[in-house]
């Protein structure tokens, strides 16, 4: 086994120093990504020699600088949520406006606009949070099931049994599996991406039936599923940040 180098890279450019992660990995081209705290990681094979490296991420230096930017200017979110009318809920890649109505009968719904928590005590803040939270595990159980079960009938020709489904707080991953026991977990918070970032995440635990490891022979077979993989990757990775 290869023992992995991580090392902090600078270069200067005519737009400002670039301050980088380097890695070497068993990949084909140069991998740059960056993430919503402005940390920019590269990874590039072996045979891609330092130069080459950094002159590809100085070509990309408006585009570093810009994603930087977009991601300093856009709202961090408020940790503790309040429960409150005005308050945003990420829901598939849209932000449903929270609306507390005092009501005799306490359920949660939405139009796709509002997200309405109808409750007895508007005061009440635990209240509101419970109803919230139910509500979106149902939503989640609903989409991701027909993600599954959608995604599921590509992979018949496999032998792959529908998995069951659960749900988890996760901190640093969308989602794992356990193939021998029909398991795929996904994380909570894939429910603020869009239905499309949801697709490829199950996609790839269901990728993991066939062949467990990242191979080059799981990343053919998602590669023939789900050719856009890499766009879906990219676009999660720019709209939820765990
Ligand atoms: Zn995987």
């Amino acid at each position: 086994m290869k023992a992995i180098s991580t090392e902090i890279r600078t270069i200067d450019t005519s737009s400002g120093t670039i301050r980088y992660t380097f890695e070497r990995k068993e990949i084909k081209n140069i991998n740059l990504r960056i993430r919503h705290d402005g940390q920019v990681f590269v990874s590039a094979p072996d045979s891609v020699s330092q130069t080459t490296i950094d002159a590809f991420v100085a070509g990309r230096k408006d585009y570093i600088f810009h994603t930087i930017a977009d991601f300093q200017q856009q709202d961090v979110p408020c940790s503790e949520m309040q429960y409150v009318s005005g308050e945003n809920v990420t829901f598939l890649g849209k932000n449903l406006r929270i609306k507390v109505e005092k009501d005799s009968r306490e359920y949660v719904s939405s139009d796709g606009i509002y997200v309405f928590i109808h409750v007895k005590r508007p005061d009440y803040y635990n209240r509101k949070k419970n109803l919230l939270n139910s509500w979106l595990d149902e939503q989640r159980r609903a989409v991701f099931g027909e993600i599954m079960q959608d995604a599921h009938n590509r992979f018949t020709a496999y032998h792959v049994a529908l998995p069951e489904l659960r749900l988890r707080n996760m901190t640093s991953r969308w989602g794992s599996c356990q193939p021998k026991q029909g398991i795929i977990t996904l994380n909570k918070r894939l429910i603020e991406a869009p239905k499309s970032c949801i697709e490829y995440v199950v996609f790839h635990e269901l990728c993991h039936f066939v062949h467990p490891n990242h191979s080059k022979q799981f990343y053919t077979l998602l590669q023939v599923m789900l050719p856009d993989w890499r766009e879906r990757k990219t676009l999660l990775e720019r709209c939820v940040a765990i």
